[in-house]
């Protein structure tokens, strides 16, 4: 299996299962998916409320382990990893954004995005340099020393971007980025994602209700029921563009850390 590079497996889950025992009742969340989802690939995930959205999304986050079943992603299946391994694989190769945002609230917008370098123990100059940069990236040059109570909703998702995406991942997972927006700026959050998705090779794999979005955005829709998934399509347009981008700009994913894109 190719592990790197434009088109090769990002993720694939096998046959993965997340139940919740709940007194007397199973709860089958997640309930034998298996996909595999190429690198560069923008992906919306669909589903009804209580379809297991979530849940699939965060074992691919490694935020929790399957009850049975494989995750891989890049060639590291998540089951193995000690809580070591998976701390870093979360640090170093995905970001996550939610509808909530998720800032702390206490501290200013740049050392919220700061903060996934301190884990990574990067220096704090370097730090502050790069943080500065993900937020311009964002356009939210002019809102360093503001607090998330400050800012509107579309500024705290662009600040909670800025923090996914500080140390590079090469896979972005975002839980309803939009969900908590009006349609203008949700739009405006999804034409960032876009660009990052189309100029750094990075997989997108987003959840959403909103099928509007998902058509205008993705490449392919994955529909969830009950667990399980029930529909797999692409989306015209979308893939031929992204089949275009990912080979006239191979090396974009693989830019040294700080480097703008
Ligand atoms: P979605 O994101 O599609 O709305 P979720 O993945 O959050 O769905 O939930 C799927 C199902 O699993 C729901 O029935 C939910 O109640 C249940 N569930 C989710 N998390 C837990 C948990 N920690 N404990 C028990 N049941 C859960
Ligand atoms: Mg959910």
């Amino acid at each position: 299996m190719e592990i790197s590079g434009p088109g090769s497996l990002a993720v694939r889950t096998e046959n993965v299962c997340r139940h919740y025992q709940m007194g007397e009742a199973l709860v089958r969340a997640v309930d034998g998916i298996s996909i595999d989802i190429r690198a560069g690939e923008f992906v919306a995930l669909l589903g009804a409320s209580g379809s297991g959205k979530s849940s699939l999304l965060n074992l691919v986050a490694g935020l929790d382990r399957p009850t049975s079943g494989a995750v891989i992603v890049h060639g590291n299946n998540l089951a193995v990893l000690s809580r070591e391994q998976l701390a870093k694989y979360r640090l170093h190769t995905v970001g996550m954004v939610f509808q909530s945002f998720n800032l702390i609230p206490s501290m200013s917008l740049l050392e919220n995005v700061e903060l996934p370098l301190r884990f990574a123990e990067i220096d704090r100059s370097e730090r502050s340099s790069l943080a500065r940069r993900s937020l311009e990236r964002v356009g939210l040059s002019g809102r360093l020393a503001h607090r998330p109570m400050e800012l509107s909703g579309g500024e705290q998702q662009r600040a909670s971007l800025a923090r996914a995406l500080i140390n590079r991942p090469k896979l972005l997972l975002a839980d309803e980025p939009t969900g908590n927006l009006d349609s203008r700026t949700g739009t405006e959050i999804m034409e960032l994602i876009r660009s990052f998705n189309q100029s750094l090779n990075m997989t997108v794999l987003m959840v959403t209700h909103e099928q509007a979005l998902a058509e205008k955005y993705a490449g392919r829709m994955l529909q969830l029921a009950d667990g399980k998934l029930i529909d797999d399509v692409s989306s015209r347009d979308a893939r031929t563009d992204d089949a275009t981008n990912m080979s006239s700009e191979p090396m974009k994913a693989s830019t040294p850390r700080g480097e703008a894109p």
